[in-house]
């Protein structure tokens, strides 16, 4: 997962890579210094510059009115609660990289001398990047050979450092600020792997001091699956497993205009003859208003369908959502003794074998 650039930005600094300074401010009153700041909001996404997230602010009264005019402000569809405000950083900005490239099966260098918010409009020619193996001495040396440039190359001996000890997926520097005065990262953006999440305590306990930030990842150490939040304004609310199954019917959903709120893999092979991970996600998905059907979608080979018809029948009692509609189409082991069981002990549950239909009625009542 992506982390927050005043995250991303305080890794760096423990490694030793050199980051502007900066106050992570959520008051739109606060008194700025009467010098030039530069006020980014602190949202999980990339791109903010070009969608209005950051402002260069020349005195106290532009910083702020950026911040007033960036907090509580959408970008990309993330609510903005806080925002770094940092003394502005010059020189060069050149763009730098370290990432997992999982189809080479390596990892991949790159460094761009005109970095900055268009550095995409470049083609990516060998002159700029290198593949590599995953130790530090390749890193360093597939850096050297894309530039002799002394402070990025220590720059680039240090993420390195950050990128294998942290067990990172990308860790890109855009823009580094390169001058007279060395290499200063203007922009953080270093994505995690949750699944190395569990050998990294320090990382477990950065995103729970900022855990509104981070609440698909937390979910995922606190309760052992996967449940990532799309719409919370949607009307959907999906009980699958599987991701790949899942985000094929978030797709087909999203393909007729409908409005899925969540991502689910529940793992149905850890429920464990409990309903305890079913009354979980429909506590979640009861907290949302705009909610008008349970969609359950079950299609698995080993999956007992006859225990989990009852789980989810046990679930329901437990937590009905307020009593919306719910869609359940489930196939594979048992199904078909499932299917009948269910429909005598929960008549008002519409029951499918088929994908098609179940998704139509599921239309129809999100409609
Ligand atoms: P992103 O668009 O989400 O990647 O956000 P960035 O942190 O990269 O900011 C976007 C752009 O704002 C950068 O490419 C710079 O052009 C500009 N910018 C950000 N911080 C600074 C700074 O400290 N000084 C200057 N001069 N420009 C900055
Ligand atoms: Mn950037």
């Amino acid at each position: 997962m992506l982390l927050v650039e005043s995250d991303g930005k305080a890794l760096l600094r423990h490694y030793g890579i050199a980051v502007p300074e900066g106050l992570v401010i959520s008051d739109a009153t606060w008194a700025p210094p009467q010098a030039p700041r530069v006020v980014k909001a602190q949202v999980t996404v990339g791109g903010r510059g070009k969608a209005g997230g950051v402002a260069l602010c020349r005195d106290a009264a532009e910083t702020q009115a950026a911040l007033a005019r960036i907090l509580g402000s959408s970008i990309k569809g993330h609510a903005v609660h806080a925002c770094l405000v940092e003394a502005p950083a010059t020189g060069r900005e050149c763009y730098l990289s370290i990432m997992l490239d999982a189809g080479a099966g390596a990892l991949r260098v790159t460094f761009i001398a005109e970095g900055g918010v268009e550095v995409e409009s470049h083609a990516l020619t060998p002159a700029l990047t290198r593949l590599c193996a995953p130790d530090e001495a390749s890193i360093t040396a597939a850096l050297a050979a894309l530039t002799d440039d002394a402070a990025v190359r220590e720059v680039g001996a240090r993420l390195a450092t950050l990128f294998l000890r942290e067990e990172l997926m990308l860790a890109e520097i855009n823009p580094l600020f390169v001058g007279p005065c060395g290499a200063i990262a203007g922009d953080a953006k270093l994505v995690l792997d949750g699944n190395a999440l569990h050998r990294q305590p320090g990382q477990e306990s950065l995103l729970r001091a900022n855990a509104a930030l981070y609440p698909d990842a937390l979910r995922k150490l606190d309760e052992g699956f996967d449940y990532v939040e799309l719409d919370p304004k949607g009307s959907i609310g999906l009980i699958t497993t599987g991701a790949g199954l899942s985000m094929m019917l978030v797709d087909e959903l999203t393909a007729r205009g409908a409005h899925p709120i969540n991502f689910l893999d529940i793992r149905t092979g850890q429920l464990r003859g409990s309903p305890a991970r079913l009354i979980r996600v429909l506590e979640w998905l009861s907290e949302h208003p705009s909610l008008r059907v349970l969609f359950v979608n079950i299609f698995a080979g080993i999956t007992d369908q006859r225990e989990f018809a009852q789980l989810l029948a046990a679930a329901l009692q437990a937590q009905p959502c307020g009593g919306v509609p719910v869609v359940a189409r489930l196939v594979g082991n048992g199904s078909e003794e499932a299917r009948a069981w269910l429909a005598a002990a929960r008549p008002d549950i519409a029951i499918f074998e088929d994908l098609e239909p179940s998704i139509a009625r599921v239309a129809e009542y999100a409609a």
